[in-house]
């Protein structure tokens, strides 16, 4: 970057509020990290080019877009779970993006405030806001928490003493009265965003935004089903990283970028091109949410030479597998199916959640892997306990299991490169074994 451009960034981030010397720090950091892992991997498709400038430039030029969209009285909200809408922001007129953190960096400070012995996830968004190093949620003008666990439930109530900040409440059993208990939190939501924004939301804004966020889902399904060839076309890190970049990147370009992508993968697998030689083992990674720069478990597995082939989280196919459809021609009717799409997420703060195990199952037949690492966050009770049904499950599917419980320091990774190169030995031995 030219000094122009870096002094230019700094004016944006310090008119944000940002401390600009810890957020030199964390930048360096993340740059150091993509060069040590993402540039280190080899025969990576043309098209990710796109997605490594805007990794290498996460807080300049979208970060410019934004501060220029406020600048035009427009508002900016930061959420931290895909059961928040992002079309019914952005049919407010606001501009929505995700705030999960992966990062170890302001840990240290989060657990001066919250208990240590909170989920890493948790820990990282909050203690963002603290040491005031994100960019994002310096701009946002709303957070949007939500009840889905108690860790992430009583973070906002704190958060709440340094931000504006919001709570949707999401039910915890899959039912139709609860389906209803959403849809209503949703209507509340709306009613909020009208008023952070200014801006009515009408049934014409809500189905264009709709349409715009569900045609990126579109967009990150097709990426996903490509991984399903063998040799797959791209590293499951790459994949994670797309993922996590559509958290901020613009909705429409986003989906644009990806297809652009999948347009150059359609082509490897026609011509049998891949980033690991075909029958390398093949890993599906299913469980806490993997948010930007937690990259460990990923790398880790394709330096040994597995290949990541599908993720069932949130920074997976939890996110994109659902469209919603509505019944009827109201915004009333295109709340309700709102919510029955984000309703229809498995994610382990419903109970039961027999749908998540069932999903893992078919997933791996349907990506071919040859076995599943189950991926807890250190403190993720739901996730955690979640897993004990999914070994059970698993083990009477034929299905190979890894369980790895881990935070986000790397203490842990000799003992957890050891135990995934075992894992990945005891995979070649019983390969197609279900
Ligand atoms: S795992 Fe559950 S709580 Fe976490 S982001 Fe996904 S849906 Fe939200
Ligand atoms: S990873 Fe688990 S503990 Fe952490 S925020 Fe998500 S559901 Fe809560």
């Amino acid at each position: 970057m030219s000094k122009e451009d870096k002094a230019s960034n700094e004016e944006l981030w310090a008119g944000l509020g940002v401390d600009i010397a810890v957020h030199d720090q964390l930048i360096r950091g993340l740059a150091v990290l993509e060069r040590r892992l993402h540039r280190k991997q080899n025969n990576r498709p043309l098209k990710m080019d796109y997605f490594n400038e805007v990794l290498s430039d996460l807080h300049g030029h979208r970060i410019a877009e934004i501060v220029e969209h406020k600048n035009q009285g427009g508002k900016l909200v930061g959420s931290y779970c895909v059961f928040i809408p992002e079309d019914l922001v952005l049919a407010a007129g606001a501009i929505h993006v995700g705030l999960c953190a992966g990062s170890d960096f302001p840990v240290q400070d989060a657990e001066k405030v919250l208990p240590r012995n909170t989920c890493p996830l948790i820990k990282s968004s909050f203690g963002y806001k603290l040491i005031k190093a994100c960019p994002y949620t310096e701009a946002s003008d709303l957070l949007v928490g939500e009840t889905t666990c108690d860790g992430k439930k009583k973070m906002f109530e704190v958060l709440a003493d340094y931000h504006p900040t919001y709570v949707i409440e999401v039910p915890q059993k899959k039912n139709t009265r609860n389906q209803g208990v959403f849809a209503a939190e949703l209507t509340d939501f709306k009613v909020q965003l009208e008023q952070t924004t200014g801006n009515q939301i009408s049934q014409e804004s809500l189905q264009e935004a709709t349409a715009k966020v569900e045609n990126k889902f579109k967009a990150l399904q097709r990426l996903f089903s490509l991984r399903q060839a063998d040799p797959a076309p791209i590293s499951g890190l790459d994949v994670l990283t797309i993922t996590q970049i559509g958290f901020q990147d613009d909705v429409e370009r986003f989906a644009l970028r990806v297809n652009e992508l999948c347009d150059e993968l359609d082509d490897r697998v026609r011509d049998g091109i891949g980033v690991a030689p075909k029958g390398a083992p093949r890993v599906l990674i299913s469980g806490s949410p993997m948010s930007l720069p937690n990259w460990r478990l990923h790398t880790m597995l394709e330096k040994a030479g597995a290949v990541v082939v599908c993720e069932e989280s949130c920074i997976g196919t939890r996110l994109f597998s659902y469209l919603s459809e509505p019944e009827g021609d109201s915004l009333e009717e295109q709340l309700k199916a709102i919510a029955r799409r984000h309703m229809s997420i498995n994610c382990a703060c419903f109970t039961p959640n027999h749908g998540r195990v069932e999903d893992v199952i078919r997933l791996a037949k349907e990506y071919k892997a040859d076995g599943v690492i189950h991926y807890t966050l250190q403190f993720c009770h739901t996730f955690n306990n979640e897993g004990v049904k999914m070994e059970k499950a698993l083990a009477e599917a034929g299905i190979p299991l890894l369980r790895v419980e881990a935070d986000y320091s790397s203490d842990d990774s000799g003992q957890l490169k050891t135990r995934i190169e075992a894992f990945l030995e005891l995979l070649g031995d019983i390969r197609g074994a279900y």
